[in-house]
C-alpha cells in the first residue's frame, strides 16, 4: 500500500493526541511534503554563522510557508508571535537598554506593546475584485519570497517584531541583518519568536539572521538571487546603499521632524505634547520632535509651558557647551551627533556640563536661531531647540529647511485650518500630526496601525503586510463566474 507523507503526518498527530488527552489539538496545517533541511544549513533556532546558510534556510522555509500553510495558519502563527512577544516585553526592553546603552526602559515597554498590538496581520491583505461586462478581475497580495531586512539600533527588537509580523503575514520569510550594537538582544528575540512559531505548528526558520551582522553580509544578500526584496530601516547612508543595490528596495530612512506652533495654538497642550513626544525614549525615534518653530508671541509662553512640564531651560552659554559635547562637524550633513550622547537621559547630559537636575527632568530646551547646529543635526538626544519665527510663513520656510527633504514626519499646533493645510502641503512628510505628539502618527496615542518601518524615500509609508507583497491579477474573461 502506498502512503503519502501527508497521511503519515496525520497518523502521527492522531497517535500523539491520543497519548496525551490534556494536550491541545494539533494545528490544522495543510502540508503535502515535509521539507528536509539541506546539509550545512542547520542554525540555532534561526541564528546562523554564515549568511548563505541563513538565506538558504529562509528560502526553504518560504517555499513551505507559501505552499503548505493557509491564511488561517498565518493568522494563528502571527497571534502566537504576539503572545510570545508580549510575555518578553519587560525582558527585551531591559536588555536593549543594557546592550545599546540608549533610551528609557518604560518607553521601550510602551513601544513594544504598540508594535505587538497594532501591527496588522494577514487580515489587511484584502482582495480587490471588479466584476463587469468583460468578466471578473481579482487582484491579490502575493509574497515576494525571501526578504533581507536591515534593522536599526534605536528600535532593535521592536523592528524585528514589527517586520516579522508584516513580512510573514504576506507569505514571505525574512533574513535579518541587525545592528551590531544590538545583536545579542536581537538574536534572543528572533530565537524566542521562532520557538513560538514552531510550537504553534509553523515551519522552522521563518525568521533567520547571522550571529555576526556585517555590511559584507548585506552586500552578499543583495547579490543573492534567492533574496527578492531588500527592506532597510535606519539612516540615509544605509538606505542610499540599498537603493544602489539594483534590487527591489523598501527604504525607511532618517527624519528630523520639525514642529510649528502658531499664535492660535493651545499652548498648554503644545507644551505638554511636545514635552511628551520629544523626551519619549530620550528622542531616539526617527519620528520624534527634533526642533520647534514658534511664531511671534507663542514663543515665550511655549517655552514657559515646556518648563512647567519639567524641561530645563539652557542658557546660551550652556547651549554652546552642549554643542561642543554632543555634536561634531560633518563634511556631508554640516553637523552630526556624537554617538556617545545619543539616547542618554537629559540629567546625564546636563551633568557633563555641571548642571544637576533630577532624573524626572526628561528634556532640556534651548532658544536658538533657525540655522543652529541643534536644529540642523538629527541629534537624537533629549535636547530640544526652540526657534522664534517672525511669521507663520517664515516658520514654514525654516521647518522645510530643517527637515532636509527627508519627507518623514512633521507636526503643527494650531487652530487655523488654513495654516494646517499650508504647512502640510509645503513639508510633504509621510506623517503629519496636528495638535498632538508625533508618535500619535504611528498609533501610539493616535488612531491607525503601528509600524517601526516608515518608508518615506521609497513611498510605502506606514508599512504593513501589504507593503511587502506583490500585486498579482487574475482575469476571468467572458463573464465567467459572475452571478449577475
Ligand atoms: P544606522 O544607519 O547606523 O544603522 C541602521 C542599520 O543599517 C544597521 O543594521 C546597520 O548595521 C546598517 N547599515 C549602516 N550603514 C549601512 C550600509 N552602508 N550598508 C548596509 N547596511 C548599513 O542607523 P541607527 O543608528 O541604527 O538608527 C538611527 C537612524 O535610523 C536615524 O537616522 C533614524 O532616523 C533612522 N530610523 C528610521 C526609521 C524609519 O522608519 N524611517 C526607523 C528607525 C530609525
Amino acid at each position: 500500500m502506498d502512503i503519502s507523507s501527508q497521511e503519515i503526518e496525520a497518523i502521527v498527530r492522531q497517535v500523539l493526541s491520543g497519548m496525551s488527552p490534556t494536550a491541545p489539538a494539533a494545528a490544522p496545517v495543510q502540508r503535502t511534503a515535509v521539507p528536509q533541511p539541506a546539509l550545512g544549513c542547520q542554525g540555532d533556532r534561526g541564528v546562523f554563522e554564515n549568511v548563505d546558510d541563513a538565506v538558504q534556510a529562509a528560502w526553504e522555509a518560504q517555499r513551505d510557508w507559501a505552499s503548505h500553510y493557509k491564511l488561517e495558519d498565518r493568522q494563528r502563527i502571527v497571534e502566537a508571535i504576539r503572545r510570545c512577544a508580549r510575555s518578553h516585553v519587560e525582558e527585551w526592553s531591559r536588555k536593549i537598554v543594557e546592550e545599546t546603552g540608549m533610551g528609557r526602559y518604560e518607553d521601550k515597554v510602551e513601544k513594544h506593546l504598540a508594535t505587538i498590538n497594532k501591527t496588522p496581520g494577514p487580515e489587511c491583505l484584502n482582495t480587490e475584485a471588479i466584476s463587469g461586462d468583460a468578466g471578473l478581475m481579482l487582484e491579490e497580495y502575493a509574497p515576494f519570497g525571501v526578504i533581507c531586512a536591515i534593522t536599526p539600533t534605536t528600535n532593535p527588537t521592536e523592528t524585528i517584531i514589527n517586520n516579522a509580523i508584516s513580512m510573514i503575514s504576506g507569505g514571505n520569510t525574512v533574513v535579518f541583518n541587525v545592528h551590531p550594537r544590538a545583536k545579542q538582544v536581537c538574536a534572543h528575540c528572533l530565537q524566542t519568536l521562532n520557538t513560538a512559531i514552531v510550537e504553534a505548528g509553523g515551519p522552522e526558520n521563518l525568521l533567520t539572521m547571522t550571529r555576526e551582522p556585517t555590511m559584507e553580509n548585506v552586500d552578499k544578500m543583495a547579490a543573492n538571487p534567492k533574496i527578492r526584496l531588500m527592506a532597510g530601516t535606519g539612516g540615509m547612508g544605509m538606505v542610499n546603499a540599498l537603493l544602489r543595490s539594483g534590487k527591489k528596495c523598501i527604504g525607511a530612512g532618517a527624519g528630523n521632524p520639525p514642529v510649528i506652533v502658531d499664535e492660535t495654538a493651545d499652548l498648554e497642550l503644545a507644551g505638554r505634547k511636545i514635552y511628551e513626544g520629544a523626551s519619549f525614549d530620550n528622542n531616539i525615534l526617527c519620528f520624534a520632535e527634533k526642533e520647534v518653530f514658534a511664531v511671534g508671541n507663542a514663543f515665550g509662553e511655549l517655552v514657559r509651558q515646556l518648563q512647567k512640564q519639567g524641561a530645563y531651560l539652557l542658557s546660551s552659554a550652556q547651549t554652546e557647551q552642549l554643542v561642543k559635547l554632543c555634536l561634531q562637524p560633518d563634511p556631508k550633513e554640516g553637523w552630526s551627533a556624537n554617538k556617545k550622547w545619543v539616547g542618554q537621559n537629559a540629567s546625564k547630559i546636563l551633568e557633563a556640563i555641571g548642571v544637576k537636575v533630577p532624573d524626572s527632568c526628561r528634556l532640556a530646551v534651548c532658544q536658538v536661531p533657525a540655522d543652529h547646529p541643534f536644529v540642523v543635526a538629527e541629534q537624537m538626544m533629549p535636547i530640544l531647540p526652540v526657534v522664534q519665527s517672525a511669521s507663520f510663513e517664515e516658520a514654514v520656510e525654516q521647518a522645510v529647511a530643517a527637515e532636509h527633504g527627508n519627507r518623514h514626519t512633521a507636526s503643527i499646533f494650531s487652530k487655523d485650518v488654513d495654516h494646517m493645510t499650508r504647512f502640510a502641503r509645503a513639508i510633504e512628510t509621510t506623517i503629519y500630526v496636528k495638535n498632538s505628539a508625533t508618535k500619535a502618527g504611528v498609533g501610539i496615542g493616535g488612531e491607525g496601525h503601528c509600524t517601526m518601518t516608515i518608508a518615506g524615500p521609497t513611498g510605502e509609508g506606514i508599512t504593513c503586510a501589504k507593503s511587502f507583497c506583490r500585486r498579482r491579477r487574475c482575469m476571468l474573461a467572458e463573464g465567467g463566474l459572475r452571478i449577475i
